[in-house]
């Protein structure tokens, strides 16, 4: 699968907030929107009030780089999210959500999602006892993702499961600490999500 390689900072210049894809430098001084707080490029202080068109565009750019997606996976997602029951805009952030690297980095074992996507690729989680190196794979309520046994006493993972303590686990979803294990108990609904996405705009952007 093919993803954006450039510098990832430029991604939150350029929607004007802060998107979280690098883990703790987000919250330091040294986050690249707090040092440079416009958008990239020789016009990028310049920009205007942006048009209707502009600001659909726009939500639905920040969400797709939220999960790290590209344009093609994130339109399927929405053709899927049309195509069930209920809201599509609901339905498209639940479907984000309910990917296996987002499962991975909300249950607390990674610092941010571009991370969390790197450990699923490395094949340090299971799910239902199985290995599972896909990031795009979607967790169903029932399943269990853990942390591999042979992963458990990484650094890294275990600096993050730490330091993510006392961050808050979403409804969806149940962390066991001590087994190095998050279980899936619903389906993630939009009040828990905690990024400020208004879905109505990409479903209008999609609509024209
Ligand atoms: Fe965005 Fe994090 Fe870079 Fe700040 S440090 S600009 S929040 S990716």
């Amino acid at each position: 699968m093919a993803r954006y390689t450039d510098a990832v900072c430029r991604l939150c210049r350029r929607e004007g907030q802060k998107l979280f894809l690098k883990g703790d430098r987000c919250y330091t001084e040294k986050c690249g929107l707090a040092r440079h707080g416009y958008a990239p490029g020789q016009h990028g202080q310049g920009r205007t009030k942006a048009s209707e068109y502009g600001t659909q565009l726009r939500e639905k750019q920040k969400t797709k780089r939220y999960y790290g997606l590209l344009e093609s996976q994130f339109r399927s997602y929405f053709d899927k999210a049309s195509r069930q029951k209920g809201q599509t805009g609901e339905n498209l952030l639940s479907i984000l959500e309910s990917r296996l690297d987002n499962a991975v980095y909300r249950s607390g074992f990674a610092m941010s999602r571009p991370e969390a996507r790197q450990l699923v690729n490395h094949g340090h989680f299971t799910v239902n006892g199985k290995k599972v190196n896909i990031p795009s794979f979607l967790v169903k309520p029932g399943m269990v993702i853990a942390l591999k046994d042979s992963s458990r006493s990484i650094d890294k993972l275990k600096n993050s499961i730490e330091a993510n303590a006392s961050r808050h686990t979403p409804k969806w979803l149940e962390f066991d600490r001590e087994q190095y294990q998050a279980k899936v108990i619903g389906v993630p609904l939009k009040e828990d999500i905690d990024l400020p996405i208004e879905e109505h705009l990409i479903v209008e952007l999609y609509s024209k």
